[in-house]
C-alpha cells in the first residue's frame, strides 16, 4: 500500500464505514500502480468507487470537461446510479401497502355488504311491525264498526271499547263516529283538538283529504287511509276510515286518526330506532316524521319500503346510523400506516445516508485524483522504507530521476541500484544512520546513479513515516536534484576566488568602511600593506573630506555619523577621483570612492586608491619641461624678431644721439639759451622712454618666472602683444589693427603666456602675408576681441584674422602637431606651444579659413572666470 493510499485509506475510514472501504481502496491503488502507477488514467475500481463514471470527466491536462446536459439530469443520473437499490425497498413498501389497501378495502366493503343486508333486513321488519299493528288496528275497528252496525252493544260500550284501542295503541291520537251524512257521532278523546274542531266546524266541510277518504270507505265499503294530513303545528296525520256497513247500507265510517311521528315511535322497536333513523316519506318525497333528528353521514346506507297496502303512499326509510368504530380494524390500519410510514422514513434516512456517502465518496475520488496528480507532478522523488530499510514506496518522480522502475525498487534492501559502485560504503552509512534515526535534519548529499550509468547529486531529507494510529512504521526520504545548484553554487565560489583573486592582486587599495562606525568592512592585500586592518588609512585616503570629530564617534545617527565622512557625498551611485597626497607617506594617490549598499543592508562606502606618486613627479616634470619649452620659445621668437627689435631699438637711439649731437652744437656755438635746450632734451627723453618700454616689453616676455595666474586687463595683454609683434609688422609693411570691447576687460590668466600665445599668431598672420604678392603684401592684421556668454559663463574670444594665404584642409590639424613647420628656418613648435597654453587655460584654440577665401583666422576662446578646480 502506498503512502497516499495509506493517507487515503485512513481518510476513507473517517468518513465510510469501515466494511465498506479498506479493500476497495486497496483494490483501487493496487489497481493504479498495476497500471504503471500512472493513477490519473488508471480504471476506477467496482463497488464503492463505481461511481466515477458520474463525475465530470477530467482530460489530461487536468482540465474538467463542461457539462453537456443540465445539472438536475446530472443530479438525477447519480442519484440513480449510486442509490438504484434503495428503490427495491421502495416498490416492496409499495408492494405491502398496495396490498394492505385491497385487503382492507375488501374488509370494509364485506362490512358494508352486512351493514346493507342488516338494513334490508331490518327495514323489512320495521315495515312488517308497522304493517301488521296497522293492521291489527284496522282489525280492531272494522270489529267494532261490524259491532255498531249491528248495534249490538249499547252506546257506551262502543266509546269504551275506542277507548281501549286508543290506550293500546297510542299511535292512534283520535278516534270519531261519523254517520253516513259525516256528521260526528262521537269522537275520543272528546279534549282532542279534532274533536274541538268538528264540534266548532259543524258545518265547515272536511279537510279534502278527509272528505275523500270517508267518500272513498263509503264508496268501496273497505277500509280506507287517507292521505297524510298536517295540522297548524306541522304534525302529521294519517286518517284510517272504517266503514259501518249494515247489510249493504252505509252507516258511516269509524275514523281512527294516527300520528305518523306516533306510528315512528310505539312501532318501532328501540333496537332498531337505534341503528337507523327511520322517516315516512309520502308520495312527493316529503318526509312526514324521523325517529330522530340525529343527522347522518351523507355516504350513509339507506333503504327504503313502500307500507301500502294499508298505508297510503307512504313509504318507510331507514337510514343507518354509522357503526360503531371498528377497533381491531382501525387498529390494524393504523399499524399498517404507521409501518408504512417508518419504513418509508428508514428508507428515507437510509437514502439521505447513501447520497451522504456517495458524497463524501466523490469529494474522497476527487480527493485521491488530485492526490494522484500532485503525486506524479511532484519534482521532488520520495522513497518510503520500512524498518528494516526494505524500500515500500516511490513515486514517479523518484522513479524519474535514478531512471529504475517502480517494480524494480519496490521490496528492495540495500544496496539499491542507484548507489554508485564507488559509494556504496558512504551510501552504506547513511542509511545506517537513517535506520537509527540519526540522519541529519539538514539531509545529506549524496550522488545518484542513474540506470544508464549517469549520475547527479541529490540531497536526502529523512523523517519518520508514523502510520495513523500513530506507529513509527518506517523511515520517509525526499530526494532533490542539486546538480544545478551545486554547479551555479560551486561556479559561484569560482567566480568568488576569481573575484578576490583579482581584488587581492591589484595594485591599488580597495576597502570598504561602514558610515555609521568607522569599521572596516573589507580592505584588500595593498590596502593592508599600506594600512594594515585600520581603517585609519581609509580616512587618510578620504583626505581633507574628513570630519575629524565624527571618526571616533559613537554616535548611530544615520546621516551625521558617516564615520566622519561628508553627508554631502551621500550620492549612492557616483564616483569621483580626487588625488590625495598623504603626507605620512609622501604618496600622492588617485581615490575613487561610492557608497554603496553592503551585504547586511547597511550603507558603506567603497574606496579605491591607486599610488600616482610616480605619475605625479612625470608630471611635474613634464609641466616644467613644458614651461622651459615655452620660455624657449619666447626667446627663440626675441630671436627671431631681433633684427626688427635692434632695428626698432635703433630709431629712438639714434634721434637720441641726433638730439644730444645737436644740443651739443648749439652749446659749442654759444647761441643757444637754457629755453632753446629744454624742448631737445624733453625729445631725448621722449625718445629714450620709448626704447626702455621696448625694452621693458622685451624683458616681460621672455623674463623667466613661475607660471602664475591672476586677474589682468585683456587690453594690456593685447596691447603689450601688439606692441611686440608690431615690430616685425611694421619690418615687413603689415599694419595690426585692433578691436577690442569698450570697457576694460579683466580675465583670470597668466598674462605672459596669454601674451607668448598673440604674439606667436600675430607674427605668424605677418609672416604669412609677407609672402603674398601685392596688394595683399602690406595689407592688414586684424586682432578682434570680444565676450560671449557660454555654456559654464562669459568667455573671451580673440581671433587674428590674416589675408595670408589660409590653410588647405589636409593640413589643417596637422599645423598643431610638434615640429610642423613650412617654413626653411621655422622649429614648427609655435602653435603647439599655444595650444597647450589655451588648453591649460581651459580654452580652446583652432584655424579656420576665412569666408571671403582671403586668408585665415586663428580663433581663441577663453573663459573669463576658470573653473574652480584649476585656480
Ligand atoms: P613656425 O612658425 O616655426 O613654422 P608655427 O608652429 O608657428 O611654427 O607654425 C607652423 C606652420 O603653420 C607654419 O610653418 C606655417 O606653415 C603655418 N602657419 C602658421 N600661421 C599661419 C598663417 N597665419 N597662415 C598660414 N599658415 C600659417
Amino acid at each position: 500500500m502506498s503512502f497516499f493510499d495509506r493517507f487515503l485509506s485512513s481518510l476513507r475510514a473517517a468518513v465510510v464505514p469501515p466494511t465498506a472501504s479498506p479493500t476497495a481502496s486497496s483494490t483501487a491503488s493496487d489497481r493504479a500502480r498495476a497500471t504503471g502507477g500512472d493513477g490519473a488514467h488508471a480504471a476506477p475500481p467496482a463497488g464503492t468507487l463505481g461511481t466515477i463514471d458520474t463525475m465530470a470527466p477530467v482530460d489530461d491536462g487536468g482540465t474538467v470537461a463542461a457539462p453537456t446536459r443540465g445539472l438536475w439530469w446530472l443530479r438525477w443520473r447519480n442519484l440513480v446510479a449510486t442509490s438504484w437499490f434503495m428503490f427495491i425497498p421502495l416498490v416492496a413498501i409499495v408492494l405491502f401497502s398496495a396490498a394492505m389497501g385491497v385487503i382492507l378495502w375488501s374488509l370494509h366493503e364485506t362490512e358494508r355488504q352486512q351493514q346493507r343486508d342488516a338494513l334490508y333486513r331490518d327495514a323489512a321488519w320495521a315495515q312488517q311491525r308497522v304493517r301488521l299493528s296497522l293492521l291489527s288496528n284496522q282489525d280492531q275497528l272494522a270489529s267494532l264498526a261490524r259491532d255498531i252496525a249491528a248495534a249490538q252493544l249499547e252506546q257506551g260500550a262502543y266509546r269504551t271499547a275506542a277507548q281501549e284501542i286508543l290506550r293500546e295503541n297510542p299511535e292512534i291520537v283520535f278516534i270519531n263516529w261519523l254517520d253516513a251524512t259525516r256528521r260526528g257521532r262521537w269522537s275520543l278523546p272528546s279534549t282532542s283538538e279534532f274533536a274541538a274542531r268538528l264540534r266548532e266546524n259543524q258545518d265547515q266541510p272536511l279537510e279534502p283529504e278527509v272528505l275523500d277518504t270517508f267518500d272513498a270507505a263509503r264508496e268501496t265499503q273497505r277500509v280506507v287511509y287517507s292521505r297524510p294530513l298536517t295540522n297548524d303545528r306541522g304534525d302529521s296525520f294519517m286518517l284510517m276510515e272504517v266503514p259501518i256497513v249494515r247489510d249493504n247500507e252505509f252507516l258511516g265510517t269509524l275514523g281512527a286518526l294516527y300520528s305518523i311521528n306516533g306510528i315512528l315511535t310505539h312501532l318501532l322497536p328501540p333496537e332498531l330506532t337505534e341503528r337507523y333513523r327511520f322517516s315516512l316519506i309520502d308520495k312527493n318525497n316529503q318526509t312526514r316524521a324521523s325517529t330522530s333528528l340525529r343527522p347522518v353521514p351523507g355516504n350513509a346506507l339507506s333503504y327504503e319500503v313502500l307500507l301500502d297496502p294499508p298505508g297510503h303512499s307512504l313509504s318507510l326509510r331507514a337510514d343507518a346510523y354509522p357503526p360503531p368504530s371498528n377497533l381491531p380494524n382501525n387498529m390494524l390500519l393504523w399499524l399498517v400506516v404507521g409501518l408504512s410510514c417508518f419504513l418509508l422514513w428508514s428508507l428515507w434516512s437510509m437514502w439521505r445516508h447513501t447520497s451522504r456517502r456517495s458524497e463524501a465518496q466523490r469529494a474522497l475520488l476527487a480527493e485521491t485524483s488530485f492526490r494522484r496528480a500532485m503525486e506524479n507532478s511532484m519534482l521532488i522523488g520520495l522513497r518510503a522504507l520500512d524498518l528494516n530499510g526494505r524500500i515500500t514506496y516511490v513515486n514517479p518522480a523518484f522513479c524519474r530521476m535514478t531512471g529504475w522502475q517502480e517494480n524494480d525498487l519496490v521490496g528492495r534492501l540495500p544496496p539499491f541500484p542507484y548507489w554508485p559502485p564507488n559509494d556504496q560504503q558512504e551510501m552504506q552509512r547513511q542509511i545506517d544512520l537513517t535506520l537509527q534515526g540519526k540522519s541529519p535534519s539538514g539531509g545529506y548529499e549524496m550522488r545518484v546513479m542513474r540506470r544508464d550509468g549517469s549520475s547527479f547529486f541529490s540531497r536526502m531529507y529523512v523523517s519518520p513515516l508514523v502510520d495513523s494510529r500513530g506507529r513509527h512504521t518506517g523511515w520517509m526520504s525526499s530526494m532533490t536534484d542539486i546538480t544545478e545548484p551545486k554547479r551555479a553554487r560551486e561556479e559561484l565560489a569560482a567566480a568568488h576566488d576569481r573575484f578576490t583573486t583579482v581584488l587581492e592582486s591589484l595594485d591599488a587599495a580597495v576597502s570598504v568602511l561602514a558610515t555609521d562606525k568607522a569599521e572596516l568592512l573589507f580592505a584588500n592585500r595593498y590596502y593592508r600593506q599600506l594600512f594594515g586592518w585600520e581603517a585609519e588609512g581609509h580616512l587618510k585616503l578620504a583626505g581633507d573630506d574628513v570630519d575629524k570629530d565624527q571618526v571616533s564617534s559613537d554616535n548611530t545617527d544615520y546621516v551625521d555619523a558617516y564615520a566622519g565622512l561628508p553627508a554631502s557625498e551621500l550620492m549612492p551611485y557616483t564616483s569621483d577621483a580626487r588625488e590625495v597626497f598623504v603626507p605620512d607617506m609622501q604618496k600622492w594617490f588617485e581615490v575613487r570612492r561610492r557608497y554603496i549598499q553592503w551585504v547586511d543592508g547597511h550603507l558603506a562606502q567603497m574606496q579605491i586608491a591607486t599610488d600616482i606618486t610616480v605619475r605625479k613627479a612625470a608630471e611635474e616634470m613634464t609641466r616644467q619641461h613644458e614651461e622651459r619649452l615655452q620660455f624657449t620659445s619666447r626667446l627663440t621668437t626675441m630671436g627671431e624678431m631681433a633684427s626688427s627689435l635692434a632695428h626698432e631699438l635703433n630709431q629712438p637711439l639714434a634721434a637720441i644721439n641726433n638730439y644730444c649731437m645737436g644740443a651739443v652744437a648749439r652749446l659749442h656755438s654759444g647761441r643757444s639759451t637754457p629755453e632753446d635746450l629744454i624742448p631737445v632734451l624733453e625729445k631725448t627723453s621722449a625718445q629714450a622712454v620709448r626704447a626702455g618700454t621696448i625694452i621693458s616689453r622685451i624683458r616681460g616676455f621672455v623674463k623667466r618666472s613661475q607660471p602664475q595666474r591672476r586677474e589682468a586687463s585683456l587690453h594690456d595683454i593685447v596691447a603689450d602683444a601688439v606692441g611686440l609683434a608690431d615690430l616685425e609688422a611694421t619690418r615687413r609693411r603689415v599694419t595690426i589693427l585692433t578691436r577690442l570691447p569698450a570697457p576694460p576687460t579683466m580675465i583670470y590668466v597668466d598674462p605672459v603666456l596669454i601674451e607668448q600665445v598673440l604674439v606667436n599668431l600675430l607674427k605668424n598672420a605677418v609672416e604669412a602675408m609677407s609672402g603674398m604678392p601685392a596688394p595683399r603684401a602690406g595689407g592688414v592684421v586684424r586682432l578682434h576681441a570680444r565676450i560671449e556668454p557660454g555654456e559654464f559663463g562669459n568667455n573671451v574670444h580673440i581671433d587674428v584674422i590674416d589675408q595670408g594665404p589660409g590653410v588647405d584642409e589636409a593640413t589643417k590639424e596637422r599645423l598643431f602637431e610638434p615640429f610642423f613647420s613650412t617654413k626653411s628656418d621655422g622649429m614648427g613648435m609655435g602653435l603647439n606651444i599655444c595650444r597647450s597654453i589655451i588648453e591649460s587655460h581651459q580654452g580652446r584654440l583652432w584655424v579656420e579659413n576665412n569666408v571671403d577665401g582671403i586668408g585665415c583666422t586663428f580663433k581663441i576662446m577663453l573663459p573669463l572666470q576658470p573653473a574652480m578646480a584649476d585656480q
